[in-house]
């Protein structure tokens, strides 16, 4: 045990730009000691726990962890972050406002070569998301982009070069059946507009292979319900692309609600949109879109509304409005207010466009407290307060570490704390299928 955390941070030779000090405790050791350590003054009112405190310090290099209101964890007898992963958990001193993960990172200790399971990744369409995600994926441990299937051959080779792909690893939407040949390959990413995805995830399962499928899974829920079955029968898994099902806030945010941090929670509201530009894309065509901005970007509001919530809604109200009818066709929404509620009695209120841009907020009420995110469900950094402050887990990029579970989900079984699977993208499906009826009908929808 080190006299001081001034000789504890010289002897592990942290380098960290910046300081914020997280501990637990608020007796006579902690305020001595930080006293003492980070010359706060005298009469500085010491946080409650789990709260966090800037410092002055000319030691801006570490994470103090204070628990139990004197102990600081001993890094020095610890030889890998495995160590202090396993000190961390193990006694239960965690600071439950950080990931675990996340803490040792913060802390700058260094990563172990991942030695597990790797999932072998093909991504079938190569558009703008596609290329977000391979570029990610160089950052992922536990998956790896091994091959590609895309129409344009142009494409395929500027991806070969990019990302080491061989050729034998390269299809086309003609070919890609013959995946089923291919024991370099485990799952399939399918990225391409949602009018595809169903008969496209539907040959990958019958090629053997597993298949990540890009929001939202399918047309309508039908569509969805026809691809999980498929899958089932191949016996092999199907996961939707929900990196927010990741996200170290969004997931703090949850943990909270789950510890009934937030009371009784009364209230939701999301909302989602971005002024949509050229006319002749894709989203914009009901066929390969199945609809307007409520399926691109509503889709967060309502699986945001189930996550942060935490129960299924059981009625739907729904109002659309629509400026322009040369951009937004029949069947192409606009913009979609709607409503869901929740057996426990909570309303999740939210706004789906393409009408209106800086529109990404999430907020939850409870009798307790409240959460807002604000962005809430872009690609980041994510930024989050409750009413016990601000949310201050360091950005991840959301398709790392999304690739990174789905492997341990697919090759280990992992079960996540809120789910990825077919039935989840159905369950979200049902949901607008259900918008859309209440929108047309101006009626309220039962689910
Ligand atoms: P994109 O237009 O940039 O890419 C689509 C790809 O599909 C292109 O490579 C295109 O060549 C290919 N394609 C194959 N057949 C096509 C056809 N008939 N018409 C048009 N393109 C065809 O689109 P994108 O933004 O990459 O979106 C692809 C999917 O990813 C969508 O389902 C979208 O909802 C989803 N997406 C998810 C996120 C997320 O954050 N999870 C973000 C963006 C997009």
């Amino acid at each position: 045990m080190y006299h001081s955390i001034k000789e504890w941070a010289s002897s592990i030779r942290l380098n960290i730009p910046s300081l914020t000090i997280k501990f637990r405790g608020n007796g006579k050791h902690t305020k001595t000691l930080l006293r003492s350590e980070f010359l706060i003054a005298k009469d500085t009112r010491i946080p409650h726990m789990n709260s966090e405190l800037k410092s002055t310090s000319p030691y801006s290099s570490l994470i103090v962890i204070l628990v139990n209101d004197c102990t600081i964890i001993n890094y020095k007898h610890m030889k890998s972050r495995r160590d202090f992963l396993q000190q961390l958990s193990a006694s239960a001193l965690a600071l439950p406002f950080l990931p675990i993960e996340s803490l040792a990172a913060t802390a700058g200790i260094k990563d172990e070569p991942y030695q597990g399971p790797i999932l072998r990744v093909a991504i079938l369409g190569l558009g703008s998301y596609a290329s977000r995600v391979a570029e990610a994926m160089k950052e992922s441990k536990k998956a790896k982009l091994v091959g590609v299937i895309s129409g344009t051959p142009a494409k395929i080779k500027d991806w070969q070069a990019k990302y080491n792909i061989p050729e034998k690893n390269c299809y086309n939407y003609e070919n890609y059946d013959n995946i089923k040949n291919n024991p370099d390959i485990d799952a399939v990413y399918v990225i391409t507009p949602n009018g595809l995805h169903k008969e496209q995830v539907i040959r990958v399962a019958k090629a053997g292979k597993h298949a990540i499928c890009e929001k939202p899974m399918a047309l309508n829920a039908k569509e969805g319900q026809e691809m999980v079955d498929a899958c089932k029968k191949a016996n092999v898994k199907l996961l939707v692309g929900y990196r927010m099902h990741f996200e170290p806030k969004t997931l703090e945010i949850i943990n909270m609600r789950n510890n009934g941090e937030f009371g009784k929670v009364l209230f939701f509201q999301g909302l989602c949109g971005f002024k949509i530009g050229d006319p002749s894309q894709w989203r914009l065509n009901k066929k390969l879109a199945g609809g307007g901005s409520m399926m691109d970007i509503g889709i967060y509001a309502v699986n945001g509304a189930r996550y942060m919530i935490g129960e299924e809604p059981v009625w739907v109200t729904a109002h659309e409005t629509k400026t322009n009818t040369t951009l937004f066709k029949e069947g192409v929404d606009e913009t979609i207010q709607f409503e869901l509620g929740f057996p426990s009695g909570a309303v999740a209120s939210c706004l789906s466009t393409y009408a209106m841009n800086n529109l990404d907020r999430f907020f939850l009420n409870g009798e307790k407290g409240f959460a807002e995110m604000q962005p809430s469900t872009g690609y980041g950094p994510i930024k989050g307060h409750t009413h016990k402050g601000e949310l201050t887990h360091p950005h991840v990029t959301h398709q790392a570490v999304q690739m990174d579970e789905m492997s341990s989900i697919i090759l280990e079984n992992k079960k996540p704390l809120v789910p990825v699977d077919g039935e989840e993208g159905v369950r979200d499906l049902k949901i607008i299928d259900a918008i859309y009826a209440a929108a047309k009908s101006g009626q309220k929808v039962k689910l």
